[in-house]
């Protein structure tokens, strides 16, 4: 447990499957931190859009459904849930094959990104108003875009076939998931796409076990800042 008595800002990207989500709820339970997932906010809001029936070829009818969602917050133990118009899915919706197929379509388009960029950057102040001692946000423009100042920021990063077994392993029948494809278009979308932040520690977790990779970055938090 930390013994930090200032409010602390955790920013982890990396690709899919590149350890992000398993080393974000250790440390969030270590730390007591509020774990933001926004790659369930991504998947939430295309679920969302394709019960809307609205296509991601069609930038114009996304951006006129996104203006009428109520958007909230529900903690849960220690995640922070996006709801839209008052509901959350369930994690296997959000991970179905259709979500894994479509996530990235909606991701890449702008009205998608501008509609949760202050809401993501409004889970400081959840994590604060909840009484955690900070929040770990993970997803693929943290340290880039969404909290570029916070107080540590981490980017994970394996090799396409560790990341492909890894995935396999998770997947349940019915959820295959394209990591590749999806990988290509979050680095080349022109807004907000995968990218290490320049103040970002890389972490390759192929070469180290889960246990590993949460003492190096526990350790930092512990011991010093990575900002130079
Ligand atoms: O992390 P996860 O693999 O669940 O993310 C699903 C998708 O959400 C990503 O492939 C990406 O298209 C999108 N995403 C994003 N920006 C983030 C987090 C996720 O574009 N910060």
């Amino acid at each position: 447990m930390s013994k930090r008595s200032r409010f602390l800002a955790i920013a982890i990207d990396g690709a899919a499957a590149s350890g992000k989500s398993a080393t974000a709820r250790i440390l969030a339970e270590r730390f007591n931190l509020l774990h933001a997932d926004t790659g369930a906010y991504y998947r939430m809001v295309t679920l969302f859009l394709l019960k809307a029936g609205v296509s991601a070829s069609t930038p114009a009818a996304v951006a006129s459904v996104l203006n009428k969602v109520a958007i909230g917050t529900v903690v849960s133990g220690r995640r922070a849930l996006l709801c839209l118009n008052g509901r959350t899915e369930l994690d296997a919706d959000l991970r179905s094959a259709r979500i894994n197929a479509h996530v990235a379509l909606f991701a890449a388009l702008p009205p998608v990104r501008t509609f949760l960029l202050p809401y993501q950057r409004s889970q400081v102040d959840i994590a604060r108003h909840n009484r955690f001692a900070g929040l770990v946000m993970e997803g693929r423009d943290i340290g880039s875009v969404v909290l570029p100042y916070a107080d540590f920021c981490f980017f994970l990063e394996a090799d396409s076939a560790t990341r492909q077994q890894r995935r396999a392993k998770e997947s349940s029948a019915g959820s295959r998931d394209v990591i590749l494809s999806r990988d290509r278009m979050d680095a080349t979308r022109k807004m907000g796409p995968l990218a290490c932040a320049k103040h970002a520690v890389r972490i390759d977790t192929g070469q180290y076990s889960l246990e590993q990779v949460v003492l190096f970055i526990s350790k930092r938090i512990s011991g010093c800042s990575n900002r130079g």
